[in-house]
């Protein structure tokens, strides 16, 4: 049987966080200008690139201010014990970020979670305190024309991983199509739905890692290996998905 090793891809505005650690920033510190520019990019006439870079900048009281504002930040109830239960399957757990490195690691640190590798913007402070984005250039084919591509990062783990692939918004919809198995909630949910892309709802990071644990499972039982001896948790074809939900639109 031919069989692919899983690997989790998770986004972590409002997948991670509850809700967008950005959006948060800029409405709590920003000059008042970012909401133009959000408008300008919404109607289509500035890259969602041009358009972060232009409004991080506009954050007012540098780091300081937003640690401050980060300390209201909740995590989705389920972290902690995903990462966890990755850790000990030996699966490995990535996060691609359409937002702020320095945001990400401050929060993945006081959740005490670490992960194997991380894909973001970088946000840079100046020595006067302020605050400017980078983004990474593109290290990997154009896959798609529109803002930060996270289908790059699915390319680049190679076709022998099946890509676990957990999302909530409008940055995951490039990638949506690309997953192997995509776990979707709120407007990714309804985007799914709309273009009749495979995937399983959830609430939770818990029941994606319960959902993870079933296909795991059942894959073993239907190779006939036990769970000691299943000790590199490899999963067959991913059409059946374990007991999981599967909505195809
Ligand atoms: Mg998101
Ligand atoms: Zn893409």
């Amino acid at each position: 049987m031919n069989t692919k090793k899983l690997e989790i891809f998770c986004d972590f505005d409002g997948t991670i966080t509850v809700g967008d650690t950005v959006d948060l920033l800029l409405e709590k510190l920003a000059l008042p200008e970012w909401e133009a520019l959000e408008e300008l990019w919404q109607k289509g006439e500035i890259s969602s690139g041009e358009c972060m870079t232009k409004q991080i900048a506009l954050i007012q009281g540098g780091w300081p201010a937003v640690e401050k504002v980060l300390d209201t930040v909740a995590v989705d109830r389920g972290l902690a014990s995903f990462v966890v239960w990755c850790r000990q399957q030996n699966i490995a757990f990535n996060i691609v970020s359409d937002g702020l490195d320095q945001v990400i690691k401050k929060l993945l640190t006081r959740e005490k979670v670490s992960v194997d590798a991380l894909w973001s913007n970088h946000l840079i402070e100046a020595e006067d305190g302020s605050l400017s984005l980078e983004i990474p250039a593109r290290e990997h084919r154009v896959v798609c024309e529109t803002g930060r591509c996270k289908c790059q990062v699915l390319d680049m783990a190679g076709s022998d991983k099946l890509k676990v692939v957990i999302g909530d918004g409008r940055s995951d919809y490039c990638w949506a199509r690309n997953a192997d198995i995509l776990f979707a909630k709120d407007s990714l949910l309804n985007h799914c739905l709309k273009q009749g892309i495979p995937c399983i709802p959830y609430e939770s990071l818990v029941e994606v890692r319960v959902a993870l644990q079933d296909m795991l499972l059942t894959d073993s039982e239907s190779m006939g290996i036990t769970e000691e001896q299943d000790t590199e948790h490899y999963i067959g074809t991913p059409t059946t998905w374990g007991g999981a939900q599967v909505i195809t639109g």
